[in-house]
C-alpha cells in the first residue's frame, strides 16, 4: 500500500496490477502527491528509473507507467517510477497546467537552490536517483504544441543514444543549462529525456507505452541495435524567445497591438524543413527587437537567421524548427522554439 511520509515523495512498494486504478484519471487520486513506485524485476542487482509527469500537461508517460504496473509484467531488472507533477496535473480542468499557478516549472528546480517546494522535490527526487544507482534513467514528457517525437540529452554517447532509439529517431543534444534534470551530473548513469510529442498527438501516448516495455524488457539496455543507424542528431540548438514584457498572439494575418503574431499553422513547421524566406509571422512596431536567440555564451544571433520585411518574420536560411507551440502562456515564459540550421544537421 501506499505509504504517506513526510517526505516530499511517498513510496508505493510492488503494487500489484489489480491495486492500481483502471483509468490514468483514477490512478493519479490514489496517489494524490509525488510517488516513487518500487516494481522488482527479475534481476535485483541491477535497476532503472523513469521520472515523468515533471509538467502536469503532458500525460503521455503517465499512461506508460499506468499501462505497465496495469499488465503485471516483470521487468528484466528492478524498476522505479517517480510521478512528479500529480497535484498540478489534477489542478481543474484536468492535465492541462504545466505547474500549479504561481509556482515554479519543476523542470528548472535541478540546481541549486533548492528552497522552494519545487526545489526541496527536485532535490529529493536527484537524491533518490544516486541512491539507487540505475543503469539509465529517462524523463518522459510531451511538447506544447504537436509535432513528433524526439530525445534531448546533453551528450551524445552510446548510452544516451541506445536510449533514444527505444523511443524515437529523431535526438537532439544541448549544452543548454536551464536547471532540467537530464543536466544532473553527479551520478554515473544517462539521463535521456523523451519528448513523445504534443499530448494531443493520436501517437503520443502509444509511443510511450511501447517505449516504456522496451526498457523494462530489454535484457541489456545499450548493446547495439541497428535502429540507431537511423538516428538524426540535432546538435546544440538555439532557444528563440521573446524578451520580458512582449505579447503574443496567433492568427493568419498581422494583428495591431501584439509584438508578434504567429501563423496560426506554424507548429506545422515542428521538424519540418523551413525552407529560407518561409513566413513564421508579423512583428508590431517594435520589429525584431522583441525577439532573442542567445547562445550559451552570451552572443546574440537573432538576425542570423531572421530577417524582416513589410513587418513579417522571415527564415534567411533553411531551417529546421521544434518546440513550436502555440500555447501563449509558455512562448512567453519558457521560449518560442528552438532551431537547428539544415545545413547543420548530422545522421549518426
Ligand atoms: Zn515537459
Amino acid at each position: 500500500m501506499l505509504s504517506k511520509e513526510s517526505d516530499p515523495i511517498q513510496y508505493w512498494e510492488a503494487p500489484s496490477a489489480g491495486e492500481v486504478g483502471a483509468t490514468i484519471e483514477e490512478f493519479l487520486e490514489q496517489l494524490g502527491s509525488p510517488t516513487w513506485i518500487y516494481v522488482p524485476g527479475r534481476d535485483h542487482s541491477r535497476c532503472r528509473v523513469i521520472t515523468t509527469l515533471l509538467h502536469g500537461n503532458e500525460p503521455s508517460g503517465l499512461h506508460a507507467v499506468h499501462a505497465w504496473l496495469r499488465s503485471g509484467d516483470t521487468p528484466q531488472t528492478d524498476l522505479y517510477f517517480c510521478i512528479a507533477s500529480v497535484k498540478a496535473a489534477q489542478h481543474p480542468p484536468g492535465f492541462h497546467h504545466r505547474m500549479l499557478p504561481g509556482r515554479r516549472d519543476l523542470n528548472r528546480c535541478f540546481r541549486p537552490p533548492y528552497k522552494d517546494a519545487e526545489g526541496v522535490l527536485a532535490a529529493n527526487m536527484l537524491h533518490r536517483l544516486c541512491a539507487v544507482r540505475p543503469e539509465a534513467v529517462l524523463d518522459i514528457h510531451n511538447t506544447s504544441g504537436s509535432g513528433p517525437s524526439f530525445a534531448v540529452v546533453t551528450s551524445n554517447d552510446a548510452r544516451h543514444v541506445a536510449l533514444t532509439s527505444l523511443f524515437t529517431q529523431h535526438l537532439v543534444i544541448t549544452d543548454l543549462k536551464l536547471g532540467a534534470i537530464m543536466e544532473f551530473e553527479g551520478g554515473d548513469f544517462p539521463i535521456t529525456t523523451i519528448e513523445c510529442g504534443g499530448c494531443h498527438d493520436p501517437h503520443a501516448h502509444q509511443l510511450a507505452i511501447d517505449g516504456v516495455r522496451r526498457f523494462a524488457l530489454k535484457k541489456d539496455l545499450f548493446d547495439n541495435d541497428s535502429m540507431t543507424a537511423n538516428l538524426v542528431l540535432y546538435k546544440h540548438p538555439l532557444r528563440v524567445e521573446m524578451i520580458e514584457g512582449s505579447e503574443i498572439a496567433y492568427a493568419d494575418h498581422a494583428i495591431d497591438g501584439p509584438d508578434l503574431t504567429l501563423h496560426s499553422d506554424v507548429e506545422h513547421f515542428n521538424f519540418g524543413e523551413a525552407p529560407a524566406q518561409s513566413v513564421l509571422g508579423w512583428f508590431g512596431p517594435r520589429g525584431i527587437s522583441c525577439l532573442t536567440a542567445r547562445d550559451p555564451i552570451g552572443c546574440e544571433h537573432i538576425e542570423h537567421y531572421f530577417e524582416v520585411r513589410d513587418n513579417q518574420l522571415l527564415t534567411r536560411q533553411p531551417l529546421r524548427l521544434f518546440m513550436v507551440t502555440k500555447n501563449p502562456d509558455i512562448a512567453l515564459s519558457d521560449c518560442l522554439f528552438y532551431l537547428v540550421p539544415v545545413n547543420e544537421l548530422h545522421r549518426h
